[in-house]
């Protein structure tokens, strides 16, 4: 159920106003509060006299903004579930629809927030936008649309915005505005030490044992997929890593960690965060698939790679890495093509050392949990990039299979999966010890 969540996505896309907390009871987490306000930093600046969109015209494949005065500058992103470009102008206030045409099946405007307004163009296909630019007095952007392959568009996804600005005379005479640096917080960088809190660890005391960081997917207003009757990834998953964490306390051997223990969001970039910031060892992140064909069964295990294995792998990347992106805005400022990071030779040990987990993990699940025959596939998943953590992410079953559900769901298929994964873990970490 992909596009449930993303229809839910695309509903509230053209809300006004900051992006709201969708949380279950109201109550949002610290850190969403800071990624929200990191992401709302984007946009410091509060309309004296900003200019209003006039019109939007379709022409071809031309798409042009008309402004009644000069704005700041805009951006361009797309989003999937269904197909959209959205354009975000700063200094401007929405105006009302436009008429479709060409790759455009439909013209949306909304206040995003007070500063921005948000143009949002439903596509009929997968197009991308190759080119664009202000006119010389600043008071049109041009936006250059082409069709594009479903994969192209797939990719597009989780590229850069495309940033536009007016030009310099123009933004010049733009009226100033006042700042509203107050809200300027800096989001956490990588590896530094303050960060939200660190959640606890359990399992066998003393120092020298190995620790493993258990990452339930989803959470809060991220649903994950759903099944049929409506019962949601993120309930199974949460099970799951609860059972996991679990058997590895009663088993006594190693030291676990949760990245959460109750149903709250988390960007994934701060999932693999605690799991660096703890110096885990090992990071399971507890999924459940799903799939337009109901049919579709069993298990898989994805561990990272610059390229997917094939089309299941990168559509299974794009809807997982999809979670970050609440309201369009992308909160965990993970913007950079996964497939243009420089692996070094640190990560591509942690990568070999992931799949070798993978192929133990099937071997040591496969007597209770069905798997895929391909059950080993590769894929650019956000939420494993740990350049120095060997990560796997498990997807638990298919939500979207109805016998595949009720196991998800069951408390016995939940103790023999943890079983599986604990067996694992000690074989892992095992024969790491007797190799060194
Ligand atoms: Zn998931």
């Amino acid at each position: 159920m992909i596009s449930r969540f993303a229809q839910g996505l695309g509903r509230i896309l053209g809300r006004s106003g900051p992006p709201q907390d969708e949380g279950e009871g109201g109550s949002i987490s610290a850190w969403l509060r800071v990624a929200c306000l990191a992401a709302l930093a984007m946009f410091v600046t509060v309309p004296i006299d900003a200019a209003s969109i006039r019109g939007v015209e379709i022409v071809g494949d031309s798409i042009t903004l008309r402004f009644d005065g000069p704005v700041e500058r805009a951006s361009v992103f797309t989003l999937d579930g269904p197909r959209r470009i959205a354009i975000d102008i700063v200094g401007a206030h929405a105006g009302s629809g436009g008429k479709a045409g060409g790759y455009v099946a439909a013209v949306r405007q909304a206040q995003f927030n007070p500063d921005t307004a948000r143009v949002v163009l439903d596509l009929n296909g997968p197009a991308l936008v190759r080119n664009g630019g202000f006119s010389t007095d600043g008071r049109s952007l041009v936006i250059e649309v082409a069709g594009a392959t479903e994969a192209a568009f797939a990719r597009s996804i989780d590229a850069k915005r495309k940033a536009f600005l007016p030009p310099v005379a123009v933004r010049a005479a733009a009226p100033k505005r006042a700042d509203r640096s107050a809200v300027r917080v800096p989001l956490e960088r990588a590896g530094s030490s303050n960060g939200p809190p660190l959640p606890p660890v359990t399992g066998a005391k003393g120092t020298g044992r190995p620790l493993v960081v258990i990452d339930a997917g989803h959470g809060g207003h991220d649903p994950g997929s759903m099944a049929t009757d409506g019962r949601k990834e993120k309930d199974a998953a949460l099970a799951i890593a609860l059972a996991i964490r679990d058997a590895l306390v009663d088993s006594g051997r190693v030291k676990v960690a949760m990245t959460r223990d109750r149903d709250r969001f988390l960007v994934l970039g701060e999932r693999r965060e605690i799991a660096r910031r703890l110096g885990a060892d090992l990071f399971i992140s507890v999924h459940a698939d799903s799939a337009p064909n109901s049919a579709a069964r069993g298990a898989t295990i994805y561990t990272l790679s610059e390229v997917a294995s094939d089309r299941v792998a990168a559509a299974v990347a794009a809807r997982e890495n999809r979670a970050d992106v609440l309201n369009g805005v992308n909160l965990g400022g993970e913007n950079e093509d996964v497939s243009s990071i420089l692996f070094d030779l640190a990560q591509r040990e942690t990568m070999n050392i992931s799949a070798d987990f993978a192929t133990l993990l099937q071997r040591e699940m496969a007597a209770k949990v069905p798997f895929k025959n391909e059950y080993h596939r590769f894929a650019g998943l956000i939420v494993l990039k740990a350049p120095d953590v060997p990560s796997v992410l498990l997807e638990t079953g298919y939500i979207s299979n109805e016998e595949d559900a009720k196991l998800l769901f069951s408390k016995s298929y939940q103790r023999d999966v943890a079983e599986g994964v604990r067996r694992a873990i000690e074989l892992h970490f095992a024969r790491r010890l007797a190799s060194n």
